[in-house]
């Protein structure tokens, strides 16, 4: 059987369960290419107790996007276990209670669409369907909507979301691919963030890139406040009305 993706909505039944008495239990977490996103990566850190630099050096990728050059970030997988997620262990999902948007959505998929004209952002789901998935045809049923709450997603879409914008942005302001180091620029920003705080913190009102010093004492220990201003930052940065400032990659 090929692998079948059938567009869903909200409403949609899904006739879907997964537990470990299945026999295909782990066999979605090898061989993936699994992308992370900014509150992917902020939920993994902090579950692991990592800071993003060592996560971010001991688990994940971050290379350019071919068409935009926007940096994009992958788990890395260990060729040594069949190219196992390097979270999956007998028991299962080591990190389960923060494990990435994808994990919780599958065996749905889902791409969110921006309005050119207005703006708006729509969201659309399809039923991803795959010979190695035994878990379709249960007999358990939940609504898309259901297995979106069911799964943790409400925050991960919220904070995941914005990063359209910064591809929006980065088309309309930056046509043709990013340079390396306005890339890496990004990529410090959304992924690594504890440097990114230090960064902005060790400057407050500085310039149009900087946090105020009201903004600054929120951002030192709240994550989500952090990742939502460094969506500002990127797209300050990417529409040019940022300076990367000293200390900054700028290639
Ligand atoms: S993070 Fe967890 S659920 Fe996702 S691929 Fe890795 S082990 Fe599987
Ligand atoms: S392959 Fe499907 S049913 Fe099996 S563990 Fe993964 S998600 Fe669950």
């Amino acid at each position: 059987m090929e692998p079948q993706l059938t567009p869903v909505e909200m409403d949609h039944w899904l006739d879907f369960t997964c537990h470990p008495e299945i026999p295909c239990f782990n066999a979605c977490c090898h061989d993936l290419n699994h992308f992370l996103y900014p509150y992917d990566v902020l939920r993994l850190c902090r579950h692991l107790e990592l800071s993003s630099g060592t996560f971010l050096e001991r688990y994940a990728r971050i290379h350019q996007g071919p068409e935009t050059g926007l940096p994009v970030a992958t788990l890395r997988l260990d060729p040594v276990r069949n190219m196992a997620c390097p979270f999956v262990g007998a028991a299962g999902c080591g990190v389960y209670p923060d494990r990435p948007a994808a994990c919780r959505l599958y065996p749905l998929a889902r791409a969110v669409r921006r309005c050119a004209e207005t703006g708006r952002r729509t969201e659309h789901f399809a039923l991803l369907q795959e010979p190695h998935c035994l878990g379709h045809g249960s007999g358990r049923r939940r609504r898309v909507a259901d297995w979106i709450q069911d799964q943790g997603l409400v925050p991960y879409h919220r904070m995941n979301d914005p990063f359209v914008e910064v591809i929006a942005i980065k088309r309309r302001a930056c046509p043709g691919p990013l340079s390396l180091a306005h890339s890496q620029l990004v990529g410090q920003a959304l992924y690594d963030l504890d440097r990114f705080r230090a960064r902005i913190l060790s400057r407050p009102g500085g310039d149009p890139l900087s946090a105020s010093a009201t903004e600054c004492e929120r951002l030192a220990d709240d994550d989500e406040a952090l990742l939502t201003f460094a969506y500002r930052w990127v797209a300050a940065l990417l529409q040019g009305t940022a300076r990367p400032g000293p200390g900054m990659p700028v290639g």
